[in-house]
């Protein structure tokens, strides 16, 4: 996957500079201790021009996961925005994922860093697990303890334990892992929100040791609207088998659905379950469409 070519325009600290001609600092505290904050949004095509879906909402979580682990944050979110704006203009791009990064400057002790750098990247990226449904594992790998990190930051360290996660049920041949928490209830997909649906209604883990999602939120929102209940609820790996069907959500994954986990198989069709609803709706939502809720 090529992420920028020699025309690429990113934005770092203020300035609009061509990728090829940036450079980072190989002392930096982010690079060495994966002490840093990120954020992955996306952008969409919509009939009232580009738009960047929920985007004061990720900036607020940009902001709000720095203040978690205690990187100094003084960036004004509403830049932030016009920046990412113009780079997808600059970049001609039209249905793009988007990616802020706040790093640390060198500071090899365990400290806070004297200076924050903030980037922000975007290229074309489609369905990040694709749109097929997909076979899932229960990870090896748990949730990190929320005792050890903060859980609800999007730290950039955090994510060795979803590169191990996903790596290790790829091996395997699965599409995607589901982790457990500490207690092995079911907690989130190395890089999604997870929900099932049983009888008629929606459920997913509540926040403890997950990182409750914008989407996630979405899918509450959502499920008001259509009068979909949605509940937050202490999931067990025995909730899988009684469930009719399950999927993911994320801003890169948008909600695409589960085939099966580990040997439970989900008979029902994609198309008749509560997700699939939930997924036309979110596409029309994210695209603007009028009357979204019923364009389903
Ligand atoms: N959990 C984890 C661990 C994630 O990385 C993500 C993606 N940001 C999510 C959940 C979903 O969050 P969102 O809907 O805000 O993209």
């Amino acid at each position: 996957m090529q992420y920028y070519n020699s025309e690429t325009v990113l934005y770092l600290n203020g300035k609009f500079l061509k990728a090829a001609e940036t450079q980072t600092d190989l002392y930096g505290q982010s690079l060495h201790y994966g002490y840093g904050v990120f954020e992955g949004i996306r952008a969409y095509q919509t009939h009232n021009g580009i738009r960047v879906f929920k985007a004061k909402e990720h900036f607020e979580r940009l902001k709000q996961s720095c203040e978690l682990i205690n990187i100094p944050y003084e960036f004004d979110n509403e830049q932030l925005i016009d920046a990412t704006y113009k780079i997808l203009e600059v970049n001609h791009l039209k249905n793009a994922y988007i990616r802020p990064l706040v790093f640390c400057s060198p500071n090899m002790s365990l400290t806070r860093p004297a200076e924050v750098s903030v980037m922000i990247c975007a290229w074309d990226w489609g369905a990040y697990l694709g749109n097929n449904l997909l076979k899932v594992c229960i990870s090896s790998f748990q949730r990190p303890n929320p005792k050890s990190v903060k859980v609800e930051a999007k730290a950039t360290g955090h994510y060795v334990n979803s590169i191990l996660a996903t790596t290790e049920a790829k091996d395997k041949g699965y599409d995607e892992a589901l982790l457990l928490d500490m207690h092995e209830n079911i907690a989130e997909a190395p890089g999604a929100n997870f929900f099932l649906e049983k009888d008629g209604c929606l459920f997913t883990p509540p926040p403890g040791s997950i990182l409750p999602g914008i989407t996630r939120a979405t899918v509450f929102e959502i499920g008001q609207i259509l009068g979909i209940p949605v509940f937050e609820k202490t999931l067990t790996v025995a909730d899988i088998q009684t469930a009719q069907s399950a999927f993911f959500c994320g801003t890169a994954a948008e909600i695409v659905g589960i085939k099966s986990i580990d040997d439970k198989v989900f008979v029902a069709d994609w198309k008749d379950t509560l997700g699939a609803t939930i997924q036309r709706t979110y596409k029309n939502l994210v695209l603007e469409k009028e009357n979204y809720e019923v364009i389903i």
